[in-house]
């Protein structure tokens, strides 16, 4: 703004400019003569087109979560999180009608059922989604729940419930998939959307009233108390740490890896983030340290060296990670020939894995 207003000749603003309204106010107030934009574009290439029409509602909002600079670097084409055609437009510039319409019947409205319900139902397909929660959202709920991600993530949440509500499809909330809801319905095809199961190690005193799933800590749908011990330090186990922390908690994480260990599947730009985060958070970590038992006084752990040790808390936070259910998916394999698991069903990991495994299975029904 001082520069702009110093100066004769144009000054574009850039840089952490997401939405339309934010752009608007830039030029309004006089900030700047100009607004670039890139990462919006690449979530939605019709950014520009939206906008114009008046409908800046409709556009895809990024996750600023840096995947597209990112996966070049690890020797892929520059992707997109949130839009599964960037970088592939050779084959996937717009989504052609099928000729052989189906039923479509996606289980889970997850980030991936919801993407699948989009696209299916974008190639003409009568698509039906079954989510046994009363809202559609999934994990990207726990995420939206983070205060580093309200912003970006609680949009696009919103953004991708609209997108999926008026895509077309019969949506059926509060309903689980059965295979009476299949017998039912009779699908041609069954998209296995439905999400994993939070890892439950065998460990003495985990079904404590003291242990809760980090889920239910981040969504305030279990009390936490003001000592807390986050059981599992993977990045998940981390983020709800750093956010615990933020929300008043004294939060320790004990993880079996050594520190410097941990993360490592984390973006190499996103890790330093974190860590700051953590430090800036006061958030403790014992490394090195196999959890043996945990009571209603303390959880014990057992270092590499053999060392033993306690922690008191109030409340014990299991972060272990995500499993598919096996179970279940043998289940929905069993009803009718073409069955498609995606997402954290078909095996755990990030939004971007699950919108693009949707897509990927959606746009060739
Ligand atoms: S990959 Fe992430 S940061 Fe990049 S454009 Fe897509 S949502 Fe935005």
């Amino acid at each position: 703004q001082i520069i702009h207003r110093a100066l004769d000749i144009p000054v574009v603003a850039v840089g952490n400019i997401n939405t339309i309204e934010a752009a608007e106010d830039i030029i309004a107030n006089n900030r700047a003569s100009i607004v670039a934009m890139a990462r919006s574009f690449l979530a939605d290439m019709d950014f520009v087109k939206k906008a114009y029409r008046g409908e800046a509602e409709k556009i895809r909002p990024c996750l600023r979560c840096i995947e597209c600079a990112a996966r070049p670097a690890y020797g892929g084409g520059v992707r997109c999180a949130v839009n599964p055609q960037l970088g592939r437009e050779t084959k996937y510039a717009s989504i052609g009608r099928t000729f052989e319409p189906k039923k479509v019947l996606i289980i889970g409205g997850g980030p991936a059922g919801m993407q699948a319900a989009q696209v299916a139902s974008r190639r003409g397909h009568d698509v039906v989604l079954y989510e046994k929660q009363q809202q559609l959202g999934g994990r990207l709920r726990e995420a939206s729940a983070l205060f580093k991600k309200a912003d970006t993530h609680k949009r696009y949440l919103e953004w991708d419930i609209a997108a999926t509500n008026d895509c077309g499809a019969r949506i059926e909330l509060g309903t689980e998939f059965t295979a009476a809801v299949a017998a039912a319905e009779k699908p041609d095809v069954i998209i296995n959307a439905s999400g994993g199961l939070h890892v439950k190690p065998n460990i003495l005193g985990i079904e404590s009233a003291k242990v809760v799933s980090i889920s239910d800590a981040e969504l305030k749908l279990a009390p936490v108390g003001k000592r807390v011990a986050v059981l599992g330090g993977g990045i998940s186990g981390l983020e709800g740490a750093i956010q615990l922390a933020h929300e008043g908690h004294e939060v320790t994480i004990i993880d079996r890896f050594p520190v410097n260990k941990l993360w490592r599947e984390v973006m190499d730009e996103l890790r330093s983030g974190l860590i700051e985060q953590m430090l800036l958070h006061n958030v403790e970590i014992i490394d090195d340290a196999t959890i043996i038992s945990i009571s209603d006084e303390c959880v014990q752990y057992r270092k590499q060296s053999g060392e033993l040790g306690k922690l008191q808390a109030d409340t014990y936070v299991m972060s272990f990670g995500i499993k598919t259910d096996k179970e279940f998916n043998q289940m929905v394999n069993d009803l009718i020939p073409d069955v498609h698991v995606v997402g954290d069903a078909r095996e755990p990991h990030n939004i971007f894995w699950a919108n693009m495994d949707a897509f990927n299975v959606a746009v060739e029904i």
